[in-house]
């Protein structure tokens, strides 16, 4: 375990939304936190003490330089969220290969990149928390991202089998399948499309960025010990169907 600071822990693609919500309640809960960006850094990092890297899911040397650097600043990462994500949404006659392909090389084999690279550590740590983000759309499907619905079950997938190749050493793998939730992805979408959205949630709203964090921040702490392999929908109610 690291030195009484809390954790380290690597949230990919926090510099804006889900992830950057992520990063700031992990590192309010005293852990020590790295996040990934592309382009600008997060706002305020040094405020919220948040140590920022560079790094592209989609090139396997982007992904192992960010795990090499955040190694050097603060240590191996005991915690790794997979949050960085894209969309490119359509009707799958018009989807093309690439739009498809682009989607599952950022979504899904991002999140293998960073898995593989991070888990040695935690193996040799004998401890370790691994949280993939995935999606609603990945549990009941959605017309217009079959890529992206397929990204984000394929992170299932892939975390049931690293959560039973790795339940041995201690490392907890787990899935966050957010609802509908207020950032730039979904400002994406015109008022109709968000209004027929929300007619579908129970609770009848949007969800917060911050409310997804909190169910993280749950699953990488000592308390969620005993849970691995669970998909834990954060949706308003909105995946009961
Ligand atoms: P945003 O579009 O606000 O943020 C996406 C983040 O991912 C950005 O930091 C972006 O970086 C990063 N990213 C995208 N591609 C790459 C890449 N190739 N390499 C590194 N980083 C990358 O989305 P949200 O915050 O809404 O979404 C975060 C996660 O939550 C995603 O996985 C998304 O699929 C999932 N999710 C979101 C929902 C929602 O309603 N918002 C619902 C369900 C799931 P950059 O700024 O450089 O583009």
């Amino acid at each position: 375990m690291s030195d009484g600071a809390g954790r380290v822990a690597l949230v990919t693609g926090a510099n804006r939304g889900i992830g950057l919500a992520i990063a700031r309640r992990l590192s309010r809960a005293g852990h020590r936190v790295a996040v990934t960006h592309r382009a600008e850094p997060p706002p305020d990092a040094d405020a919220h003490g948040l140590t920022c890297v560079r790094c592209d899911v989609t090139d396997p040397e982007s992904v192992a330089a960010a795990l090499a650097e955040v190694t050097e600043q603060l240590g191996p990462p005991e915690i790794l969220v997979c949050n960085a994500g894209i969309t490119r949404d359509g009707l799958v006659l018009r989807m093309s290969e690439e739009d498809f392909g682009a989607v599952i090389d950022a979504n899904l084999t991002g999140s293998f990149r960073a898995a593989k690279q991070a888990v040695r550590a935690m193996v040799r740590a004998r401890w370790g928390r691994i949280v993939f983000v995935s999606s609603v759309s990945g549990i009941g499907g959605q017309a217009g991202q079959a890529n992206y619905a397929a990204s984000k079950a394929g992170l299932i997938g892939l975390a049931r089998s690293l959560a039973k190749e790795l339940a041995s050493r201690n490392v907890t793998v787990n899935v966050i399948a957010p609802g509908a939730v207020g950032t730039d992805m979904l400002a994406a979408l015109n008022d109709d499309q968000l209004a027929a959205i929300v007619d579908r949630v129970p609770l009848g709203r949007v969800g917060e960025a911050d409310e997804i964090a909190a169910a993280v921040e749950f699953l990488v702490s000592e308390d969620a010990s005993y849970v691995t392999g669970i998909v834990l929908a954060v949706d308003g109610g909105l995946s009961m169907g």
